[in-house]
């Protein structure tokens, strides 16, 4: 049995006319049995500022409001059913307690209780919109599956536990109907309501996908799948039909933030293949990310990463010694902090840090606590305004002429660090933040416009 599990961004359940092509496209075929909705479109973010200590109780009314406006109207424009409109009711007078709640005592795992109401509103909208249709759907509170740890603001889904819950309480409900349910939120193993991190819905639509043995994963946003580069930084970039696990994981923290990063690994994991389109424009098709292509470029794109922080770690320790790098990155894990590209010389490391999906509330990486532990060993120096220019493709390392024809793009521009060799599907350098949007451009011209 084909099975795919469907999940659309804010953008695309922001409102009822958006549910409703969202809809079109879920009715028009009959395997997509799961769907996974975001928060509407601005809801999490007015969440997020609720939860924020300098919040005054004059704004937090209007946050309350802003989030009620938004949700009231696709109830309005749905007819105002009874049963929805009590949900939202309960889920809004939820969202004004939880809020005077951490107003007095503010803490984490309210804070994810509070994050976690944008997406029981949106779900609780389209299973209706698909109920309007003629549809048999409901709104299933995924907490019941998406066991967590207790990482309140980015916590870590168990895999194993989702499968077997997913199993018993997810998977006999589809044959009957089509189930729409909440992205981004979980639960610990005491019910406490957790979140994975900021566009966290791509993974828990992955996670669902692998648990129920999907055959595939769409991602719904508002982009007509990955491009060659950002369209807004060269007008001439294109649409990539399909493109390959290795690529995409190289890729999926770039571009038009068109996919969070962890959403390839359930994929990964289990084959699954994954497609990425726009619910405002189904026809143009998309990018289909899947673990064998038949086109495998030098080429494929130009990804740029912005806001990187760059460490510099120096100590005279490292000469000729053992353990310091083991050292290092034993704090960093510690402090759950994933690293991105590494440069090392004999007394030196650097290296960038992995921000996206950060903490919900959306809360810096480098803690104190942190900077700290590291000035024990050794003499700690953080750089910022960064942005990391990828070229993503494949045999990278072993083409010739590789080299040239990115560095001869560079030549007016200082390179801050430069990642090459590790895998044959990027190479990767870091440039001041003010000039990415221009060595963007000029590589994509040399690399994707001759
Ligand atoms: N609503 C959450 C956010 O904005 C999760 C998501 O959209 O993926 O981060
Ligand atoms: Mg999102």
């Amino acid at each position: 049995m084909s099975l795919i599990v469907a999940k659309f961004g804010g953008t695309s359940v922001a409102d009822y006319a958006a549910m409703s092509r969202c809809a079109d496209i879920i009715l028009a075929n009959p395997d997509t049995r799961v769907v996974v909705v975001s928060a509407s479109s601005g809801v999490t973010n007015l969440l997020v500022e609720l939860t924020q200590e300098q919040t005054c109780d004059e704004r937090r009314m209007q946050l309350i409001k802003k989030i009620a406006h938004i949700q009231y109207q696709i109830l309005d424009a749905l007819g105002s059913p009874q049963e929805v409109a009590a949900r939202l009711d309960t889920v809004l007078s939820r969202i004004s307690s939880l809020s005077e709640e951490l107003s007095r005592n503010r803490n984490k795992a309210t804070m994810d209780e509070l994050l976690a109401q944008g997406e029981q509103c949106s779900s609780a909208l389209f299973a209706a919109v698909l109920r309007e249709k003629g549809e048999a759907a409901s709104a299933f509170d995924i907490r019941q599956v998406m066991r967590t740890d207790s990482h309140f603001g980015r916590a870590e889904p168990q895999i194993e536990q989702v499968a077997l819950l997913a199993d018993e309480y997810l998977a006999p409900l589809l044959s009957s109907q089509r189930i729409v349910t909440q992205g981004f939120i979980g639960a610990d193993e005491n019910g406490c309501t957790t979140t994975l991190g900021r566009g966290g819905s791509d993974y828990s639509a992955a996670l669902l996908a692998e648990a129920l043995k999907a055959t595939a994963v769409e991602i719904w946003t508002d982009v007509a799948g990955i491009y060659t580069t950002d369209p807004r930084l060269a007008p001439k970039a294109r649409p990539i039909a399909e493109i390959s696990f290795n690529e995409a994981a190289e890729m999926a923290t770039f571009g038009a933030k068109v996919l969070h990063p962890a959403t390839i690994l359930p994929a990964v994991r289990q084959k699954i293949q994954v497609f990425v389109g726009s619910s405002r424009e189904p026809e143009r098709g998309g990018t289909w990310i899947r673990h064998q292509v038949e086109d495998e470029p030098v080429y494929r794109a130009v990804a740029v990463r912005r806001d990187q922080t760059l460490l510099n770690l120096h100590s005279l320790q490292m000469l000729h010694a053992q353990g310091f790098l083991a050292e290092t990155f034993a704090t960093l894990a510690r402090h759950k902090i994933s690293v991105d590209l590494i440069t090392t010389s004999e007394v030196n490391v650097s290296l960038t840090l992995d921000k996206t999906g950060s903490d919900s509330a959306g809360n810096g990486l480098l803690s104190e606590a942190l900077l700290q532990e590291l000035s024990q060993h050794c003499r700690v120096r953080v750089e910022d305004d960064l942005a990391l220019v990828a070229i993503v493709g494949n045999k990278i390392a072993s083409t010739p002429g590789v080299c040239r024809r990115v560095f001869e793009v560079l030549e007016p521009h200082n390179v801050r660090m430069i990642c090459q060799g590790a895998s044959p599907h990027n190479l990767c350098v870091l440039v001041s933040e003010s000039e990415a949007a221009q060595v963007v451009s000029a590589l994509h011209k040399n690399l994707f416009e001759q």
